[in-house]
């Protein structure tokens, strides 16, 4: 079955919001992994010094390199450039972006490098290994491309791979280390699209800086070394347990050199021969071998899965919202629509009377949440396999008419989807892709004023834990629906050959009335990407928050479970018997997001990155 066509890559923003105008009439804990110890330091903000301390190459000074960028992050307030800026998820990726858009690199190269970095540096998150999606602005034309890496199945997936004999599940953790939840890679395919079109520097040369870190060596930051250390799969596997412990089993404290010698190699090659190097020969065979030989979970990829993968230009999913038009990635990610329907349920409300951390805010954003989520679990899943009603779903009368069912002191409870179509079932109690402790997120604005969002991922922390020739293979087919069928219906989301896992992942770029970028961002996390990057939002635009205090903005989300999720440790805390008292059953929990974003402003770039993690904005 194949869901909507596919008729361009790119949408005219000025034509598409034409369009739109007419059809407008309207963390560690809580996710905590069975058996495992969660330190807090993990996903405590470093200090700009700690961070720098961590990750700077030696020889440099805490917070600048050789060539000293204008700027770098602070705790309470954006960075400010006015040429061009990267935000990312560790300072040396950051500096890599930098230091391609000093040497006259786009945004789409800038993203390569810093991408290659992130590999090397945050093996846990990301990585070739893995798959992304990529969001593109061009400032020429208004374009707006959206470029799909997500994993595939392999040919031998079945809808219950992830069942027991006997008919039940089988645990999240039990299938994630090894062969079985190994999705063909699509992020070089995808780099190499998104390149071919918008690539203004060398192939090769935006694999210089990732070659040097992983032959040359990195320190190991406060954030890797807490992963390595509370990881009970890493050990099972003798790459993993080479490369991340030291002779006695203990994980390689903060600041001890790694070097991936394996990895700089497989990079040359593919710097040299293009993704083709890994999706043929020798990587690809190697791929192949580890998922099929690994013991626990051997897998049934082939190299025939490795050649046939194709990463996808899609159309972007767009929708107004207030005076802004919001673009984010469709399927097979709910991240763009379900923003968006977060979104357009708000802007039948006037939020920019309400403040920030209040009941009211909250309250509503909660609720918002709850009927966009009961939505996204219904009806999203891989295009090309289940139709999406894309359009239908974002549509302003719906979500207006959607928006009715939120009353303004009492929690609605659980929300059924909207009367759509037919569709799939419910994928019920599974909420995929929840433990939100790996994953990238990259923003860059380039001097030509195109941006890119890129979120990149490996889903758990360090992936399914294969190590091949130094890079780490993901599990994202966990993100598929384990139990195949509700009921007497068949979920949308159930695993199928050459299927890709649904995605939370949401890069976003919004840009104004006159077709002008106003933002990039985007954040790791698991379902909850989907609240950080909507609550983000809000307050970038309607509570007109400088961007860094946006991201430092306590985290709450309603998933459509039973509980609505306040972030441990912060002032939103305060809210919770007001909450309780109109029916939320409140949870604390960490909520460790990786927001990384621009705001553009008057010409002014304006760059935050998430104090929850070890990321940079750096900026001239
Ligand atoms: N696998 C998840 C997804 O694609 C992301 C996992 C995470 O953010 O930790 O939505």
């Amino acid at each position: 079955m194949t869901g909507r066509t596919q008729k361009s890559a790119g949408m005219d923003v000025f034509k598409s919001r034409a369009f739109l105008v007419i059809a407008f009439a309207g963390a560690l804990a809580a996710c905590q992994t069975p058996g495992t110890q969660a330190p807090d330091q993990a996903q405590q903000a470093p200090s700009p010094a700690q961070t720098s301390d961590a990750a700077q190459p030696e020889g440099a000074s805490p917070v600048q390199s050789s060539a000293a960028p204008a700027s770098v992050a602070r705790p309470r307030a954006a960075v400010r450039a006015s040429k061009h800026m990267i935000a990312a998820a560790n300072p040396h990726a950051a500096r890599a972006g930098l230091s391609v858009l000093r040497a006259g690199g786009s945004a789409v190269d800038a993203a390569i490098a810093a991408q290659l970095v992130l590999n090397v540096v945050e093996p846990q998150s990301s990585g070739i290994g893995g798959g992304g999606f990529l969001m593109h602005f061009s400032a020429a034309s208004g374009a707006i491309d959206a470029f799909d890496g997500r994993e595939t199945a392999p040919a031998t997936a079945t809808a219950d791979m992830f069942m027991k004999a006997d008919g039940s599940r089988r645990k999240f953790h039990d299938v994630v280390p090894g062969g079985i939840s190994v999705g063909v890679p699509g992020l070089l395919r995808m780099l190499q699209l998104a390149h071919a079109k918008h690539g203004k520097l060398a192939w090769a040369k935006l694999f210089e800086p990732a070659i040097k870190l992983a032959s040359e060596g990195f320190k190991i930051s406060p954030r890797l070394h807490a992963l390595i250390k509370r990881d009970r799969h890493l050990k099972k596997f003798a790459a993993t347990r080479k490369y991340f412990f030291d002779a006695d089993g203990e994980a390689k404290p903060v600041g001890a050199r790694l070097i991936n010698a394996p990895l700089a190699d497989s990079f040359r090659l593919i710097a040299l021969i293009g993704a083709d190097a890994f999706y043929s020969g020798g990587i690809a065979q190697d791929i192949a071998r580890a998922v099929t030989a690994a013991q626990p979970n051997p897998g049934g990829m082939t190299v025939k899965d490795l050649e046939n993968y194709k990463a996808v230009a899609r159309p972007p999913v767009c929708s107004f919202y207030r005076k802004w038009f919001v673009c984010g990635m469709g399927p097979p990610t709910s991240g763009g629509i379900t923003v968006q329907q977060i979104l357009g349920i708000l802007q039948t409300r006037d939020l920019a009377v309400l403040k920030a951390n209040s009941f009211d805010a909250v309250h509503f954003i909660a609720e918002a949440s709850r009927l966009a989520f009961a939505d996204r679990n219904r009806y999203i899943a891989d295009p090309e396999f289940q139709e999406v009603p894309v359009n239908r779903l974002i549509d302003p009368g719906y979500l207006a008419g959607r928006a009715k069912l939120i009353r303004a002191d009492q929690s609605m409870g659980k929300a059924e989807p909207g009367q759509i179509s037919s569709g799939s079932a419910d994928l019920g109690s599974q909420m995929e892709g929840a433990k939100g402790l790996s994953t990238s997120h990259i923003s860059i604005v380039d001097s030509d004023g195109n941006a890119v969002a890129l979120t990149s991922s490996i889903e758990n922390a360090f992936g399914s834990r294969l190590m091949v020739r130094g890079f780490l293979l993901n599990n994202q087919l966990t993100d598929f629906a384990f139990v195949p069928v509700a009921g007497s219906r068949a979920v949308a989301n159930r695993a199928g050959p050459g299927k890709r896992p649904r995605s939370s992942m949401s890069p976003t770029l919004v840009v104004d009335g006159a077709g002008k970028l106003v933002l990039s961002l985007g954040s790791p996390g698991g379902t909850s990407i989907i609240g950080y990057v909507a609550k983000t939002i809000i307050a970038a635009l309607d509570w007109d928050m400088d961007i860094q205090a946006a991201v430092d903005l306590p985290h709450f989300i309603n998933r459509n479970g039973a509980a609505t999720d306040l972030e441990r440790g912060t002032a939103i805390i305060a809210l919770k018997s007001s909450l309780e008292a109109a029916g939320h059953k409140v949870r604390t929990r960490p909520m460790t997001s990786g927001l990384h974003a621009i705001r553009v402003r008057g010409g002014q770039l304006m760059g935050a990155a998430d104090p929850r993690r070890e990321g940079v904005a750096l900026g001239d």
